[in-house]
């Protein structure tokens, strides 16, 4: 008897160490486990406080007590059968296998050995929950071991362990309990009662380990409540018990003397109804926590969301930070890729050019790398508007697009826009045609960029969905109420594919083209109308389509702007007529030999793009890689104009400009600096103008818009037109030598120049010194070279002859002496094949020119004929590779 009173105050402890220690996991982390696994233990906490109850208070005396023991014992057992369908349904694997079935028939064999005592409801109850639990459990634990290698990351069944347990425990000591001993000591039911227990402990700790819940106290957000409840929560279980058990005590002694019969029921029942209040409070309790925590749980679910939006904010905005980034990064590349691709172009044709007809596969090599080139532009200009229209639309999806409003003309918009359009659509063969309110304001107040994009937009639409016929362009106004304001009536009219009225709807959706079939081969991201939708949306204008398939199609869009003068646009497309002849004269009409300008960009490579492009001004070009030097440049010499990079490691081009600007010490304080930006979608435009730059250059740099500047800039005495140049005859020989051959027989003008100084000039970099020196050399060497040629002729050495003919031909092209180291080339040719005939045709000939080029350079340039070179071979060091 006292070893079952003991043990019954063992499992009252140890359920409830179980559940304040299930109670305290919950605590720090609710989960669907723990509120079945602290319901389990309420149950059975009541359960065991009964029998507590009738084993040491009642000393075994039927009453109440009892009963309310089975009626707790039932509930654990649903509760249990429920949590392990829980835990079956918790793994998303499914999963059968037979073997679970095993627990069966055993249980089958304990009912009946129990049935014998009576109580079938129980009895049965009990048993087929236990069963349930059991197979659903053993189910689960085989479904680990058979699956583990399949499935990654499956759950490692502790809990299902600790089930599995527990009704085992349970088994032996129903078993054993039907059994008699020989003494309490020796009677397994005591053991395995005793174990049984300890899954109280177990259970909670098997829920800790599966979820990752320890029961120290690393959670600084909860560690406060955490320590308020176990305090709280122990004094109140300690009390509790202690309390409850003396008031127990007391009762039954009061009741006992005050009646005077032991044994009466009534007494005894009163005292199991005032434990019930006891158990029931601290049951109570444990409710009242884990409502308080899932309503916790449920803030700090809702503070999390909270906290989450903030970081995606956070990171929203991080990544508008890294496009924008991006857009500079990504640009800088292409514009350097763009600028040196130019350059081959440039110089090949005029490499071409320069070649002697009969050099025919030479000319071809560059015909074609004129065109991979022209290739690699067209694929680089689409590519960055591509990527242009790619970090427009993230701008705006991110709600990070922003109109930069600003004063600006309208007629300068529209002539850029036409500009463009007009060189596109008649490289097409489509017609441009242009109509322009006379009457518009010209002034007005907006964003110049956005407007111009949007144009755009639709006038490349127009000419890209248009095979032949016109795109028409025609701009007027709705007047406005409001005073001061008016609304543009922008509309783009073609004659191309048209749009299926089907598809109209479409077109304003991101990334959707329509009527692909007709239009796999034009290029297009689908993104252009939705850009240009929601900029007319930020605006506060719209965008209407009218469109007849196989017709045509006439976009037009309304924009509201504010007018800030009324002078009136006049006669625009007169206007732009006019300046679309102007256009058409040569882009590098001027050179300027005397301006010296300052070149600042922290890419080498721009650097190269910018003076190559200003190679054939012959104007003086420093260049600075940053800021800083930039300004210890300024402040040593002084300059017509600077070209300064925006975008610099360390001192950005503002900075520096202000710095030069600013300090009033510096000899160019005053000298305008013209802003350098890949940054064109931004509307950073008027930004870098309110900054204080005189002008602006969108990267890569445009030859033809960098010259205008040049034009604009420099002061108008350092500027001398091409004609009025003192190299006139040279360049434009040049230019000549460069489109007809040098041996042309026919061309006088050709046969009439022995040098053309630029070409010479441009292989010695402009270095005019360089190339006297180089002259020089080529005299000096002329004195050994032609009798040397004149002997190999005579003794008809071809391969010796072809080789110093070659070096002729290479050091003649390099002073630019076009017409010799032509026919050089050809006696080349000649003596390689040791072709006599050929080579006796033009030998005297090359001769005569030889010395006639000699005569020329001993004319006009002073020359120290008796001056030893340093180096005989000096001046073939020089000479160009590919010659
Ligand atoms: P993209 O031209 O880059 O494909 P847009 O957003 O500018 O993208 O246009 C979406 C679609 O609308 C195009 O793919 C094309 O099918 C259609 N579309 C736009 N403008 C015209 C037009 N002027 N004529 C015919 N179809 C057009």
């Amino acid at each position: 008897m006292l070893l079952e009173q003991l043990n019954s105050i063992y499992t009252i402890v140890v359920n409830l160490l179980g559940l304040m220690i299930c109670l305290f996991m919950y605590v720090k982390r609710p989960t669907r486990s723990g509120i079945y696994a602290l319901a389990y233990l309420m149950a059975n906490l009541l359960s065991n406080y009964y029998w507590g109850i009738y084993v040491v208070i009642m000393n075994d005396y039927p009453n109440v007590s009892s009963i309310l023991s089975y009626v707790g014992w039932n509930a654990a057992f649903l509760i249990l059968a429920l949590f392990s369908v829980s835990l079956y349904r918790m793994d998303k694997v499914k999963f059968f296998s037979p073997l679970c079935l095993i627990p069966i028939p055993l249980n089958i064999w304990q009912l009946c050995l129990y049935l014998q005592y009576g109580g079938y409801f129980n009895n049965f109850w009990q048993v087929s929950l236990s069963t349930f639990s059991v197979c659903v459990c053993l189910n689960n634990i085989l479904r680990y071991f058979f699956r583990k290698n399949k499935v990654e990351g499956l759950r490692k069944p502790y809990i299902e362990f600790a089930v599995l347990y527990l009704l085992t425990m349970e088994y032996t000591s129903w078993t054993a309990s039907c059994f008699t001993f020989p003494s309490d000591l020796l009677d397994p039911y005591l053991y395995a009662s005793i174990l049984s227990s300890l899954t109280f402990i177990l259970m909670p700790l098997a829920i800790g380990k599966t979820f990752h819940i320890g029961l120290h106290r690393n959670d600084a957000s909860r560690a406060k409540v955490h320590s308020f409840f176990i305090s709280v929560y122990t004094v109140i279980v300690i009390s509790s018990c202690g309390g409850g058990y003396l008031l127990a005590l007391w009762m039954r002694n009061t009741l006992t003397a005050g009646i005077g019969k032991v044994g009466d029921a009534d007494p005894y029942s009163v005292i199991a109804v005032m434990l019930f209040v006891v158990s029931i409070v601290i049951n109570l309790f444990t409710l009242i926590i884990i409502l308080f925590i899932s309503s916790e749980q449920k803030t700090f679910e809702s503070r999390r969301l909270l906290i989450e939006k903030k970081d995606a904010e956070k990171s929203n905005a991080a990544k508008s930070e890294f496009l924008a980034n991006m857009s500079h990064e990504i640009r800088t590349p292409i514009n350097a890729v763009l600028g040196m691709n130019e350059m081959i172009l440039r110089e090949s044709l005029e490499a071409r050019d320069m070649l002697p007809s009969e050099r025919e596969e030479i000319i071809k090599i560059f015909s074609d790398i004129c065109n991979y080139s022209g290739n690699i532009e067209s694929a680089g200009n689409n590519l960055l508007s591509i990527i242009n229209d790619i970090l427009d639309f993230s701008k705006i999806e991110a709600g990070k697009m922003e109109l930069v409003e600003s004063d600006y003309k309208l007629s300068s918009v529209l002539n850029d826009v036409s500009n463009m359009i007009s060189f596109k659509a008649k490289s097409k063969g489509i017609e441009y045609i242009v109509d322009v309110d006379e009457s518009l304001p010209d002034g007005l107040f907006g964003d110049e960029v956005r407007v111009r994009q949007i144009i755009i937009n639709l006038l490349n639409n127009a000419v890209k969905y248009t095979q032949k016929g016109s795109v028409h362009l025609s701009v007027s106004e709705k007047k406005s109420d409001i005073d001061k304001t008016t609304t543009l009536v922008v509309s783009v009219k073609d004659t191309g594919i048209g749009i299926k009225k089907e598809d109209i709807d479409k077109i304003f959706n991101k990334f959707d083209r329509v009527d692909m079939q007709n239009n796999s081969t034009v290029e297009g991201t689908g993104l252009g109308l939705a850009i240009t939708e929601s900029l007319l949306k930020m605006m506060g204008g719209d965008i209407k389509v009218e469109s007849e398939y196989g017709q045509g199609s006439t976009f037009t869009v309304s924009i509201p702007q504010i007018i800030t003068s009324e002078e009136a646009i006049g006669n625009f497309r007169e206007k732009f007529e006019k300046s679309i002849s102007e256009l058409k004269a040569p882009k590098e009409k001027f050179r300027a030999d005397d301006a010296r300008i300052l070149i600042v960009d922290d890419t080498v490579m721009n650097l190269t793009v910018a003076k190559g492009l200003l190679k054939s001004t012959y104007i003086n070009i420093d260049t600075a890689i940053s800021g800083e030097e930039a300004i210890e440049l300024t402040k040593a010499n002084c300059y017509d104009m600077i070209l300064m990079d925006q975008r610099m490691p360390n001192m950005d081009g503002v900075t520096a400009m202000h710095y030069i600007k600013d300090d009033g010490n510096n000899i160019n304080s005053s000298t305008p600096v013209i802003c350098l930006t890949a940054d064109a979608v931004s509307g950073a435009r008027e930004k870098y103008l309110s900054e204080g730059f005189e002008d602006y250059l969108t990267k890569p740099i445009d030859s033809s818009a960098l010259i205008n500047a040049l034009l604009k800039y420099l002061p108008s005495n350092k500027i001398k037109p091409v004609e009025a140049s003192s190299d006139k005859t040279v360049t434009s020989a040049s230019k000549d030598a460069g489109g007809r051959g040098l041996d042309s027989q026919t061309d006088e003008d050709n046969d009439n120049i022995l040098i053309h100084k630029n070409v010479g000039m441009e292989y010695c970099n402009n270095d005019e010194e360089f190339y006297n020196s180089l002259l020089q050399d080529y005299v000096n060497d002329s004195k050994e070279r032609t009798p040397l040629l004149n002997n190999l002729y005579a003794s008809k050495d071809w391969k010796n002859y072809c080789i110093h003919i070659h070096s002729l031909k290479s050091t003649s092209k390099m002073i630019g002496a076009m017409k010799l180291s032509s026919i050089a080339a050809k006696l080349e040719k000649a003596s390689d094949k040791a072709d006599e005939k050929a080579v006796t045709a033009d030998h005297d000939k090359m001769l005569e020119i030889y010395s006639a080029v000699i005569d020329e350079i001993t004319k006009t340039i002073e020359i120290n004929a008796d001056k030893q070179p340093e180096n005989d071979d000096g001046i073939f060091e020089f000479y160009p590779e590919d010659i």
